[in-house]
């Protein structure tokens, strides 16, 4: 920010600024007078009161006095106090008379103390008032949950700048059992690469997107979960949030309707996500049969011997190889796989 340097000489340190200091936070006061900042400051400079602060701001500028790796004596808590000790102190102008100008003070103040903020990673719980350090009135006119609030207004303009959090943050992938099961999370990550890679090291995990489409292992559901399929719920949650009750899962249900992510499911008249639903009949679809020689994609959860199948498996296609019973062989991996859990392509 446009801060002003007017630093105090070091021979005058001894009075006005002794101590080293390691600064834990921001300390917010008025001047109680009408002079601007910059008399503010070089009245400070040239009296030989142990009375300092480190920036004085009015409408116009914001003048710095002392370097924040000194103390200023400023609080009222004695010569070990945390104000003193630990706090960078900011005299906010005009709030003697107030008016415009002290308005226009206050929010020049707020954009000096984001930037300070900022600069060392801190957020608007670390602002106090000198009152929290001494039984002083000040500041006296400044509301402080109010100026607060523009700190944070001027702290989200500064973050926003540099670094949009905020739009990130909505673009998360998850990596989730299902999206319906928030409390199985095992992250979220910005690049998809991350979350396919977490999904693979735990088993039967998905990636989903923002909207809670499943984006890896590839969804294959999606292709055959149409209207007039006939389904089972293997969620734990409504597309509502609500529980799906255990007699819900033990039935079959047809789909209704299908929305997105989600499906209806007529005979319970509710929305699913379709990641919840286990196929039991693809009705709409004509009868195929899985033979030696068929191309199919896997999508269940574990293979013939039990084992979890990594996410990156359901992406490719496959050449069944042999048949056994209820189960084929898959000839690119050379694993056996039940055929309730392979899709032809
Ligand atoms: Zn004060």
């Amino acid at each position: 920010m446009s801060l002003v340097q007017s630093l105090l000489s070091t021979e005058r340190y001894g009075i006005k600024c002794p101590y080293q200091m390691e600064p834990e936070g921001v300390c917010i006061h008025n001047t109680a007078n009408d002079a601007s900042a910059k008399n503010e400051i070089a009245y400070m400079k040239s009296n030989d009161n142990q009375v300092s602060f480190h920036i004085a701001v009015d409408d116009k500028e914001a003048i710095q006095a002392i370097p924040f790796n000194r103390n200023a004596w400023h609080a009222g808590d004695g010569g070990r106090g945390t104000g003193n000790r630990r706090y960078i102190a900011v005299e906010i102008c005009y709030s003697k008379s107030v008016g415009e100008r002290f308005v226009q003070a206050e929010q020049r103040a707020a954009r000096e103390v984001a930037a300070i903020l900022k600069g060392y990673g801190w957020g608007v719980e670390r602002v106090k008032a000198h009152r929290d350090f001494s039984a002083k009135n000040c500041p006296h006119r400044t509301d402080m949950d109010k100026f607060k609030t523009m700190v944070q207004e001027e702290l989200n303009k500064l973050n926003g700048a540099s670094n949009p959090v905020n739009t990130s943050a909505g673009n998360l992938y998850r990596v989730r059992l299902s999206w319906s099961d928030a409390g199985s999370q095992k992250g979220a990550f910005s690049d998809l690469n991350n979350a396919k890679k977490c999904a693979d090291d735990n088993a039967g995990y998905k990636v989903f997107d923002k909207n809670g489409q499943q984006v890896y292992p590839e969804q294959i559901s999606n292709n055959i979960i149409g209207e007039g399929a006939k389904v089972r719920v293997v969620g734990n949650k409504y597309a509502t949030g609500q529980d799906v009750p255990g007699w819900v899962k033990n039935e079959t249900y047809t789909v209704q309707q299908v929305s997105g992510n989600k499906a209806l499911l007529k005979e319970i008249v509710s929305w699913v996500y379709i990641n919840d639903l286990a196929l039991v009949s693809a009705s709409a679809a004509p009868k195929v049969t899985i033979e030696v020689g068929s191309k199919v994609k896997v999508t269940g959860s574990n293979y013939a011997t039990g084992q979890a199948i990594p996410g990156w498996v359901k992406n490719n296609t496959y050449t069944v190889m042999q048949l056994s019973d209820n189960k084929a062989l898959l000839k690119e991996i050379m694993s056996w796989v039940y055929i309730k859990d392979l899709i032809l392509m």
